[in-house]
């Protein structure tokens, strides 16, 4: 079945503010079989939005709205939805009482604007907010079913998921959708998708999504079946076939970060792990201590940044750095070496490179960095040149060393 979701708000049409809502609700809708062909965006404006409401409608079986019931003369949803539905608006007492309630717990009085909440569509059912003072509302006709909900996330949610989703459930949706997911380190997108295009491109029932950040792809392929076990079945026979072709790149098919799957591994194996940093300035230990619990594996980290750190504080010994440069794979690899001896790690990890967008040379060009991983069965260097600005080297740069790590720990290549 169709879905469209209209986030209603003037402020979501500012730079300041972005609709969220219209995800959360399009991975819970995506769950129990609804399609989301449409989302949009509207704001505090009622003739568009019963302009909207009524488009909605006739192109889609469920419609849900979000934001625009408070109590201020700005929240015209239910204004706009009675325009739409040629359907009265009711006063409720009790909606009143409720929210009447709901102040005196707070030791305040109801404002009279409130009661403009207590208005509710003719012939829909009151979908009471916990969390505050607009309740929701659930109108199903011939034509569909249409969900109002508060706009504020943690109202919204709770009341999706205990009102909505099993009056939703219950409507025995013919379609139901599984999606598997491959996450890929370190390929470009347009290499990923020459690879596996034929083969997602013959398998009609599932729809594919490449979404592709620095380093880092993600491949979503969505099956839609009668049963979801059936769906699963199609979608995971299609992951294999997929994995398959792209191989030890494929580093996590649960939805999971790269640091978050080496950070088990580390566990897993009981392994600890060092870091010295040149030109990542520590984002390396940062992405690795972004995780609660890193403290079991994360033994620590050096920010030597100029020669003398190298030399003074890692002990990197001056000739190295005389004879081969700073930016070399020798001087990385003293660097992995005096992190793991200095902390007592079982790995250590050394970096350096030029991040740019100054200090690059013919011989050594911005983008180039050496990354070091040591462990006790000796040294590999990676040198690699990184496109883009100085962001994405150092967090390129930093994804490598993950995705060393990864290889080493699991005996990759
Ligand atoms: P409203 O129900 O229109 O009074 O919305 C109240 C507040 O909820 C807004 O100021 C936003 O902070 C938040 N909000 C409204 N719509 C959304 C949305 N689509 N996504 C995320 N937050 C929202
Ligand atoms: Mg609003």
């Amino acid at each position: 079945m169709n879905a469209e979701i209209i986030a209603i708000g003037s402020e979501l049409l500012t730079p300041q503010r972005i609709d969220t809502n219209s995800l959360y609700l399009t991975e819970k809708l995506n769950q129990v079989g609804f399609e989301v062909v449409r989302k949009t965006i509207v704001g505090d404006d009622r003739v568009r939005l019963a302009d909207e409401l009524r488009q909605a409608r006739n192109s889609s079986e469920l419609v849900i709205t979000s934001g625009g019931i408070g109590p201020t003369l700005d929240d015209l949803t239910r204004d706009a939805a009675s325009d739409a539905l040629g359907r009265t608006l009711v006063f409720d007492p009790s909606v009143v009482e409720q929210i009447e309630e709901r102040f005196r717990r707070f030791n305040r009085k109801m404002a009279e604007i409130n009661k403009r909440q207590a208005y509710i569509l003719e012939g829909a059912e009151i979908l009471p907010n916990p969390n505050g003072t607009a309740p929701g509302q659930y109108f199903q006709d011939e034509k569909g079913i249409l969900i109002i909900l508060p706009g504020p996330p943690r109202e919204l949610q709770p009341m999706f998921e205990q009102q909505c989703l099993p009056r939703l459930l219950k409507l025995d949706s013919p379609d139901k959708y599984f999606t598997a997911t491959l996450r890929v380190s370190l390929m470009a997108e347009s290499e990923v998708d020459e690879r596996i295009g034929p083969i997602y491109s013959a398998e009609a029932r599932v729809a594919t999504t490449i979404l592709a950040s620095p380093g880092d792809i993600q491949v979503h392929l969505r099956a839609k079946a009668a049963t979801i076990e059936e769906a699963r079945d199609i979608a995971e026979a299609l992951a294999l076939k997929v994995e398959a072709e792209l191989g030890k790149p494929v580093y996590s098919r649960a939805h999971e970060a790269l640091v978050n799957v080496v950070a088990r591994l580390f566990r897993e194996r009981q392994l600890t792990v060092a870091t010295a940093e040149s030109c990542t300035g520590g984002l390396l230990a940062e992405t690795i201590t972004s995780l609660a619990g890193s403290s079991e594996y994360f033994r620590g980290g050096f920010v030597s940044y100029t020669e003398r750190a190298k030399i003074d504080t890692l002990g990197v010994p001056a000739g190295t750095i005389r004879d081969h440069g700073v930016y070399s794979a020798e001087t990385a690899e003293q660097m992995a070496l005096a992190a793991r001896r200095k902390l007592d790690a079982a790995l250590g990890v050394g970096i350096t490179g030029v991040a740019g967008p100054d200090g690059g040379s013919d011989e050594i060009p911005v983008g180039t960095v050496f990354i070091a991983l040591a462990d006790q069965t000796g040294t590999t260097v990676a040198k690699r040149n990184l496109g883009g600005d100085r962001e994405r080297i150092r967090g390129m740069a930093t994804l490598v060393a993950l995705e060393m790590l990864r290889r080493r720990i699991l005996g990759i290549e």
